[in-house]
């Protein structure tokens, strides 16, 4: 993977080389960091690069600063105009992803969340698939179990906790899947490892709530909306067995690293055919004219770096 050229890095735009931290800093020995994940998308037919929906990511990202009591002065809007700075001057004409990280930067010893000064960086590297296998990836249901809201909360993209993930993720690819499922502590279907799950069955899209202990995810919401607003799809937030995933006619990932990453198989069992479903591969397609900017009604969720030439 190639380095970024540049980080945003307290408060200003400096080379990436230069956005360094000691071994002692407080967010690398305790985890005591949240960060945060986002995409933009490079329009050939616009000739632009559209963040999509960097807003509602900042807003996610301060709200996980604040589980973590670290206040800063910046708005979703100041974060928002930095990463367009950044993106400017990296000046990439590709696909890329964003990383936001806010961490305690202290330089002691002690574990604590009071009296420390936070820090924020952020980076932008040319980027393409998360997952290879995203028309179709085989998982399994983890052995380990989502850390809980009163463990760590999940709805905070915390770095510590992101262990957790590591555990199944880990344990996952080394047994031949492509991605885990990991249940709850009462045993009701989570999330993956840096994803959301939705099944389809019978005609109706079904997704945990955001109080099983699952991130509060954007793609998520946006595919709420578009299941529902454009595809005619119900979609119900309700806890779920396992063994519904099993029975489901089709199931998928959402998150902005896997887009939607089809579900064809979970622990040696076809979901419906076997392969990608309709509806999946409907909301697909329709998912990535959205965030390439190709669908006007959704053109709000989608900020343009460069300046237009031409109206799109
Ligand atoms: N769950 C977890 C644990 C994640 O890390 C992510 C990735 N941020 C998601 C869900 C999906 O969230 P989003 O759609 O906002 O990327």
């Amino acid at each position: 993977m190639a380095l970024p050229n540049y980080a945003f890095f307290n408060g200003r735009i400096v080379r990436y080389g230069e956005a360094k931290v000691g071994v002692l800093t407080h967010g690398l020995n305790y985890g005591t960091g949240v960060f945060g994940g986002i995409r933009a998308y490079w329009n050939d037919e616009a000739q632009q690069l559209f963040i999509f929906r960097p807003r509602d990511h900042f807003r996610r990202f301060l709200e996980s600063t604040k589980l973590l009591r670290m206040e800063f002065s910046y708005s979703e809007d100041d974060l928002t105009k930095a990463l367009l700075a950044l993106l400017g001057t990296e000046n990439h004409k590709t696909d890329c992803y964003i990383r936001p990280v806010a961490f305690y930067s202290d330089e002691i010893i002690g574990v604590r969340l009071h009296d420390l000064t936070p820090a924020l960086a952020m980076v932008a590297i040319p980027f393409g698939k998360y997952v290879e296998k995203d028309e179709g990836s085989h998982v399994t249901v983890s052995s380990w179990r989502r850390v809980d809201d009163n463990v760590i909360p999940a709805r905070g993209k915390i770095t510590g906790s992101y262990i957790n993930s590591a555990f199944a993720k880990t344990d996952a690819q080394r047994a031949g899947f492509d991605e885990a499922i990991i249940l709850t502590h009462d045993g009701h279907i989570c999330e993956g490892s840096a994803e959301n799950v939705f099944l389809i069955r019978n005609g109706v899209a079904i997704t945990p709530p955001i109080t099983d202990n699952i991130l509060e995810g954007i793609t998520r919401q946006t595919v709420i909306t578009l299941l529902h607003d454009e595809l005619g799809v119900n979609v119900v937030e309700r806890s779920i067995d396992r063994s519904e995933i099993y029975l489901a006619n089709e199931a998928f990932f959402t998150g902005t690293g896997v887009q939607i990453t089809a579900i064809t198989r979970v622990d040696y069992r076809s979901i419906g055919t076997g392969k990608m479903g309709e509806i999946t591969t409907k909301l697909r397609e329709l998912f990535f004219n959205v965030v390439r900017g190709r669908v006007k009604k959704y053109h709000e969720w989608c900020t343009p770096v460069y300046e237009t030439k031409r109206a799109r």
